[in-house]
């Protein structure tokens, strides 16, 4: 680092000294000595003599403050302000940001040398010897012997570390060896021209001026990856990063460091050129350090798979353990689901079919209960049809008869015709009520008249016998209360409690055969009565009347009640037998809700 000349200055500084303390008088931190801390990567006595120029000024032109340098090696510097012994510091710019992110210093200026951008001032070159024409570009280098000034080196290590990153070759795995030799540089280079290494890092500008001084020929060496850089007047392997800063720290006076900023950025040029410009962007530097991992960005290197499991591994075993448990879990509770959802489609499929079994074994007995109580009453069947068919005969007869005689008369053989044609009408009408009830079928449910179904029911029990007893129908029921059902099965279970109520008085005395049927609406459900005077039950007997194959006839089956219960509790209603109130006998009650008819 050469800032030299600022002896030079020292006759301008006065002028703006001056104008400072006129601007900026403050009794703040007055004859306090200010320690500025200088990296001395070159050594005290280079350091000094770079420096000094830079202290006198300072003491020229704010002569309240008494400015001393400390030169530091990159360890003690650090020390230094962890124990807050120092003001301001003077480093290079990683060294500045790895101590911006541990102090938290904040740059007030960047040098600058005259006719280069403050924030493009500092490059690599990347040497290997004139002859050696194998090697043109970094990515060459890849198992060669490099030689470089030291792995913290700014311009000597660390800008070249990076571009052989980018061209492929990690500067730590990639080379056959790294030689880290120390300054000065003129030692890399040196090193290169007499074939100890295949390349040396050293900084911009250094084999320039060693040409300058005499200690090297152009032609002795050839820069690897050559780039132009506008206006820089160096040959360079590396783009161009910002110059040194100077900064505070956070216990700085900032009255102090205003003063000291404006002093600085007032100085003019020294002779070479240098001097003190606005603070520089430093991101570049940022980056630079986050990609070779290293100052505040070493945490980084430890983001590898391995470092992170050295780093985490008790979390990662926990997690482990978690995300194991979390899928054994979650593939348990995925087998239980699906087997459970098996388990109740199975019982839901098997539920299916065993109501699809009962619907159709019950519809099989409802039919066979229906062919059985049509059975029973078709005893008289004949009897009935043989009624129409003798008159049918006799009518036929007597019209041959009278054609015989020749006394047949248009009259007689239409009056005749029209008696066979009735009683012809009647017999089938007979046939078609037992075919219409015997008939398979679904159930159905549409409004019903009980009172009709119970005129239609004696209709056809008293065309079936040859003495049929009296049965009485009282309709009661209001017009409001509209039945649903299936009409053939209601139909069904009034022809069952006609039969039965039949059946109890068949060998009593006539007047004891009468039967009753009561219509009647009793809160909104309509009740249908089947009375009898017949034999009646004992109370253990009615105790079992609706249990399946309980009968007390010898050619009985005992299945008749309990598919009517069924029946009317299928429609919502209820089927009970009581002692008949008024005498001896039975009642035999269904009840069935009315539904309201629509306004
Ligand atoms: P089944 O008529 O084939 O015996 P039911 O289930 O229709 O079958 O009747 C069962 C029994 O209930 C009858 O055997 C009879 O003992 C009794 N029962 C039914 N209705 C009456 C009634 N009105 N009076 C007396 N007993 C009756």
């Amino acid at each position: 680092m050469n800032v030299v000349g600022y002896k030079k200055i020292l006759q301008l500084g006065l002028f703006v000294g001056l104008a400072s303390l006129f601007c900026f008088g403050s009794s703040q931190a007055l004859g306090k000595t200010v320690a500025i801390g200088v990296f001395a990567y070159q050594g005290e006595r280079a350091s000094t003599s770079d420096w000094t120029p830079l202290i006198n000024y300072l003491n020229q032109v704010l002569p309240e403050h008494s400015f001393r340098l400390e030169n530091h090696d990159a360890e003690s510097l650090r020390r230094s302000l962890a124990d807050q012994r120092i003001d301001l510091v003077i480093t290079n710019p990683g060294h500045y940001i790895t101590l911006e992110a541990e102090f938290g210093l904040s740059r007030i200026a960047t040098l600058e040398s005259l006719g280069v951008s403050a924030a493009k001032a500092l490059g690599s070159v990347v040497l290997v010897r004139g002859d050696r024409m194998d090697l043109k570009v970094l990515s060459d280098l890849a198992g060669k012997r490099v030689a470089a000034v030291s792995p913290e080196g700014f311009g000597g290590y660390l800008l070249a570390a990076k571009e052989l990153l980018h061209s492929g070759v990690d500067p730590e795995s990639d080379l056959k060896e790294i030689l880290f030799i120390g300054l000065p540089m003129n030692k890399i280079v040196e090193a290169v021209q007499q074939g100890k290494v295949d390349a040396g890092i050293v900084r911009a500008c250094v084999p320039e001026q060693m040409v300058r001084e005499g200690q090297l020929k152009p032609a002795d060496i050839r820069v690897l990856s050559p780039r132009q850089e506008n206006q820089f007047p160096c040959a360079l392997s590396t783009p161009l990063y910002p110059n040194w800063p100077i900064a505070v720290t956070k216990q700085t006076d900032p009255v102090l460091a205003k003063r000291v900023a404006h002093a600085l950025l007032s100085m003019p040029l020294a002779a070479d050129g240098i001097g003190w410009t606005v603070p520089a962007d430093y991101q570049p530097v940022h980056d630079l350090y986050r990609e070779l991992r290293i100052g505040p960005y070493a945490y980084l290197r430890e983001i590898t798979p391995e470092g992170l499991v050295r780093r985490f591994w008790p979390w990662l075993l926990g997690a482990l353990f978690a995300l194991v448990a979390w899928i054994v879990h979650t593939i348990r509770v995925e087998q239980l689901v699906h087997r459970r959802t098996a388990q109740l489609r199975d019982s839901f499929n098997a539920r299916e079919q065993a109501e699809l079994g009962m619907r159709e074994s019950q519809e099989q007995m409802e039919h066979l209960s229906r062919l059985s109580v049509l059975g029973e009453l078709s005893g008289n069947l004949a009897h009935e049809l043989n009624q129409p068919l003798t008159t049918i005969g006799t009518y036929a007869r007597t019209v041959l008869r009278r054609q015989d005689r020749g006394n047949l008369t248009p009259e007689a053989i239409s009056e005749a015709c029209t008696q066979i044609a009735s009683e012809a009408e009647r017999a089938g009408g007979i046939v078609q009520r037992i075919r219409h009830f015997a008939k398979k079928r679904a159930a159905v449910r549409e409004p019903v008249d009980l009172a009709h179904m119970a005129h239609e029911a004696r209709h056809l029990v008293v065309g079936m016998m040859a003495h049929p007893p009296e049965v009485q129908i009282t309709n009661r029921l209001s017009e409001h209360c509209r039945v649903l059902a299936d009409s053939p099965q209601i139909q069904q279970v009034l022809l069952n409690l006609i039969k039965n109520a039949i059946d109890a008085g068949r060998t009593l005395a006539p007047q004891r055969q009468g039967i009753q049927i009561i219509v009647e609406a009793i809160d909104n459900w309509a009740h249908l009565q089947v009375i009898d005077q017949g034999c009646g039950l004992e109370p253990p007997q009615l105790a079992h009347l609706f249990e399946p194959f309980f009968t007390t006839k010898t050619d009985g089956l005992g299945l008749g009640l309990p598919i009517c219960k069924t029946i009317i509790e299928a429609h919502g209603g209820r089927l009970w037998a009581t002692p008949n109130a008024e005498g001896p006998g039975m009642c035999f009650t269904f009840s069935l809700p009315c539904h309201d008819l629509p306004a």
